[in-house]
């Protein structure tokens, strides 16, 4: 098996994923107004109303390095996303794989998976399919015999604030020295040694990420998390990759909302997915200023921004429903013009 591209080497990669209806949106007969005619292409036929009512639907088309529909498995997508990835970091490199969109869209179940319906129907994300491809590299010969150490880290940005998800939530502080190196002080990695292991830390982080929550005011929809494979060659960093599930998208439009701590988190994870788009881009165009200081999202991956081994995958999930049709024309424009040149 190799691990290497199956596309042609670039350093920042937007790919799109549709989910299916869901029960709700089929017991409300909600149309699905997306459609994948090939292994790239994504199409939104939007419902439209002309001044005599007479209604019809406005095609239009996007373009991503690859679009995957409803049929495609979390395995299928993270073939095509993260995986190419994953040998960046035994290379020196940073490496990071986004998942943005709307709440509902499938975010967490691309990256988390789902492990809430206990061992036999559990299904893997990318957290655990990447972690599986670091131990199968680190078997390989090549790297059997270099004294390589994985660790795992898994946090949440919430309302600027960091949090441990290995360790009850402890808030943790950020910190940057002279030479613009980022901290997050006391966040705890913990030594893996097999994909058990790291299951074991996702089931720990995704329960801790949503104890004490209401649905209705669920922090996941609000929080960034951050899930963080980390090579070290005897104590030393070798490489990193993190894996993000990243806050709704809708919310960072709360920012009119009458309750001032609602409004207050909208405005920053407004701001945290444009530093992200400006980021990414600054990446794309080796530019040499990239403005990581404007969130603490960018801030805590400053270095996976920088250098010349970094690699970035977005991948755009959006709800296929008529009802969100104009949240998934945010996330798709958001994907498709905002982090690319
Ligand atoms: P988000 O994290 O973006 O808010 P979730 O990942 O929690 O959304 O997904 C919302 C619901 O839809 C969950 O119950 C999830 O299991 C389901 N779901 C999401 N994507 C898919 C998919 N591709 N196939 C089947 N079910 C999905
Ligand atoms: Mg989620």
């Amino acid at each position: 098996i190799s691990l290497s591209d199956p596309i042609e080497e670039h350093r920042i990669c937007v790919c799109v994923r549709k989910r299916p209806l869901n029960k709700q949106e089929i017991n409300k007969k909600e149309c699905d107004v997306i459609t994948v005619p090939s292994k790239c292409v994504l199409l939104v036929h939007e419902p439209k109303q002309k001044v005599d009512l007479t209604k019809y639907l406005e095609t239009q088309t996007f373009r991503f390095d690859f679009s995957f529909d409803e049929c495609a498995s979390n395995e299928m997508v993270y073939r095509f996303t993260a995986r190419p990835l994953v040998q960046t970091i035994f290379e020196g490199g940073k490496a990071t794989c986004f998942a943005y969109g709307q709440t509902g869209s499938g975010k967490t179940h691309t990256m988390g998976g789902d492990f809430s319906g206990r061992a036999q129907n559990a299904s893997k994300g990318i957290y655990a399919f990447a972690s599986q491809d670091v131990f199968f590299l680190l078997s390989q010969p090549r790297y059997r015999s270099q004294d390589l150490e994985v660790y795992v880290t898994f946090f949440e940005i919430y309302n600027g604030k960091v949090f441990d998800l290995l360790n009850k939530k402890a808030k943790l502080r950020v910190l940057e020295d002279g030479k613009q190196q980022v901290q997050v002080v006391g966040l705890q990695e913990k030594q893996v040694s097999c994909a058990e292991d790291v299951i074991r830390m996702i089931e720990m982080g995704s329960a801790c990420r949503t104890s004490g929550q209401t649905f209705a005011n669920a922090s996941s929809s609000r929080s960034h998390a951050c899930f963080q494979i980390i090579l070290r060659q005897r104590g030393k960093l070798v490489g990193k990759f993190s894996l993000v599930d990243l806050a709704g998208n809708e919310r960072g439009a709360d920012t009119s909302s009458a309750d001032r701590q609602t409004r207050m988190e909208g405005a920053e994870i407004n701001k945290s997915l444009l530093a992200l788009k400006e980021c990414i881009r600054a990446l794309g165009q080796n530019k040499s200023h990239t403005p990581f200081r404007e969130s603490k999202l960018t801030q805590v991956l400053r270095d996976s921004f920088i250098g010349t081994n970094s690699r970035t995958c977005m991948i755009a999930m959006i709800s296929p429903g008529m009802n969100s049709c104009e949240y998934t024309l945010n996330t798709l424009r958001y994907a498709d013009s905002g982090c690319r040149e």
